[in-house]
């Protein structure tokens, strides 16, 4: 430990006898590690203990580090990590605000892309914000890694003081969960750790341990919403839905859930699991319709699914077991989710298609897609998201969007379906416009797949409805301005 002529801590680095360098050191970096950077907070939080003294612990994660090992691979990875340290240690060195207040201070690796820092002997909680900020600007330059530049951001959590019988580990978990509400704030920020963030990470980690027992115990279930074709009323097919029966009795939406299971890796699981019970219950159904009518089921798909080597085996696997036709399964993804590996995700979807299975993009008009997107990848039919369906009838610039999408779908040959639709008169409007099919509230809820083959019985007797336009031309030429009249639309929302 170096002090200064006040006896005041200077730099913590190294100070450490009783364990040698090679266990103290990352071999990476050349930074202290986690178990060094622990002793000299337990030094420091004594210290403050004594001397009524400020410190905080600032615990930074990178943005976005996974894509820089998945674009440009590892190498580039690990030394991107090591200009980062440096980057680090210039921005503390280089601080007007530590050397005049004669602050002491010490960066650590914690692990993967995440760094700690320890700030001794502050004046103020707002010389820690300077440092986060200072840093935050420092780490937004480019990178210079090999002969390509890099960008990579940082999302910090503070955490301060050194409480009543506060061990290390508690200042880097608080840090750790204000860094974690950083990043959930956008990234590129710093948060200073409040107590309230506690339970809610708390309840986070509940909700993921629940999670695994979940998949574990089997607590999903689908239910089922119908597919509409607008022409003759008639149900061509349901929509399969995740639902979670919590064990406190309660059912829970996937929007609570899916993007946890995502972030968990545990997305095949629940795959696996949906696919099998929707094959079972497709075949079922297609026992209760007359010869030369067929019932789909459309599967909804996270966004890594296509790009996971296991995911046709599953789905494969599923369809031979239960022994469906293919034809009668359809896979829905989110246009957002095709973006991150085109060639890889044509590849799969083409070898699905090979088979009977048709594939849809979900929440089409959401993102923005451009002519050599659509064109590029292999698709059945457009969704139209129910944001567009519900606020149509009282927005004109919705109703243009809405008919672009129908407008596209038909010069590419697809079909559309416009999904929340409520009302006769939404549907009435999709008609004229020329949607090809509907699903909504105003044709039923999900439902249990025991409930299916009495709505199909019922649906027999429906009326069509009467077609009052005309279907526009097909020129292909048309395509790209009905794109960019779109994109234009989209932007102007
Ligand atoms: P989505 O695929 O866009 O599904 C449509 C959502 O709109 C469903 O919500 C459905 O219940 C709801 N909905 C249907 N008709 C109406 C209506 O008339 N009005 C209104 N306001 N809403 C309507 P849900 O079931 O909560 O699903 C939310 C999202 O969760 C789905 O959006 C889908 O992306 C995702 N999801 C559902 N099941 C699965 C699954 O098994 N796997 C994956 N990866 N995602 C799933
Ligand atoms: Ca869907
Ligand atoms: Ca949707």
């Amino acid at each position: 430990m170096q002090t200064d002529a006040d006896g005041r801590v200077r730099r913590l680095a190294g100070s450490l006898a009783d364990v040698t360098e090679g266990k103290v050191r990352d071999v990476l970096t050349g930074l202290p590690n986690r178990l060094l950077f622990e002793e000299q907070l337990s030094k420091v939080i004594n210290l403050d203990q004594n001397k009524h003294g400020l410190s905080a612990v600032l615990f930074l994660d990178l943005d976005d580090f996974k894509r820089i090992n998945d674009n440009h691979g590892h190498d580039a990875g690990d030394l991107l990590l090591c200009s980062v340290a440096r980057k680090l240690e210039g921005c503390l060195r280089g601080s007007d605000m530590i050397a005049r207040q004669k602050s002491g201070w010490s960066i650590a690796r914690h692990g993967g892309d995440e760094f700690t820092i320890l700030l001794h002997q502050l004046h103020s909680r707002a010389d820690a914000e300077h440092i986060a900020e200072r840093i935050i600007i420092g780490l937004a330059e480019p990178f210079l890694i090999g002969t390509r530049e890099v960008l990579i951001g940082v999302s910090i959590g503070i955490s301060f003081g050194s409480g009543e019988g506060k061990m290390p580990a508690d200042a880097i978990r608080e840090a750790d969960t204000a860094m974690y509400y950083a990043k959930t704030d956008g990234r590129g920020r710093w948060r200073i750790f409040d107590p309230e963030m506690q339970a809610g990470a708390t309840a986070k980690i509940n909700l993921e341990n629940d999670l695994r027992q979940a998949i574990r115990s089997h607590q999903f279930f689908l239910v089922y919403q119908p597919i509409v074709r607008l022409s003759s009323g008639r149900i061509e097919g349901f929509e399969a839905l995740s639902r979670w029966k919590h064990p406190r009795g309660e059912k829970i939406g996937p929007d609570a859930f899916v993007p946890l299971i995502e972030s968990l890796g545990l997305t095949s699981r629940l795959g696996r699991a949906n696919f099998e019970e929707a094959c079972e219950e497709v075949l079922k159904w297609n026992e209760f319709v007359s010869a030369g009518s067929r019932i789909s089921v459309t599967v909804n798909c996270s966004s890594e699914v296509f790009s996971q080597p296991s995911f046709k085996h599953d789905l494969l696997l599923a369809m031979t077991r239960v022994g469906i036709d293919p034809h009668t399964l359809r896979l829905e993804v989110k246009e957002a989710a095709l973006r991150g590996k085109p060639e890889q995700t044509r590849t799969v979807m083409n070898e699905l298609r090979d088979l009977g299975i048709r594939i849809g993009i979900d929440d089409f008009g959401t993102g923005l897609s451009s002519l050599a997107f659509l064109h590029r990848i292999p698709l059945d039919l457009l969704k139209i998201d129910h944001s567009f369906v519900q606020t149509m009838l009282h927005c004109s610039e919705t109703r243009d969007i809405v008919r672009t999408i129908i407008n596209l779908a038909q010069n590419l040959d697809l079909d559309v379906v416009a999904e929340g639709v409520e009302s006769a008169e939404q549907r009435d409007l999709l008609y004229e416009m020329g949607c090809t099919h509907a699903q909504g509230y105003f044709y039923s809820q999900p439902i249990p797949g025991a409930e299916v083959p009495d709505l199909l019985a019922c649906n027999q007797k429906t009326q069509s409805v009467p077609r009052t336009t005309t279907r526009p031309d097909s020129e292909s030429s048309r395509i790209e301005t009905q794109l960019q009249n779109l994109n234009e639309l989209l932007r102007q929302q």
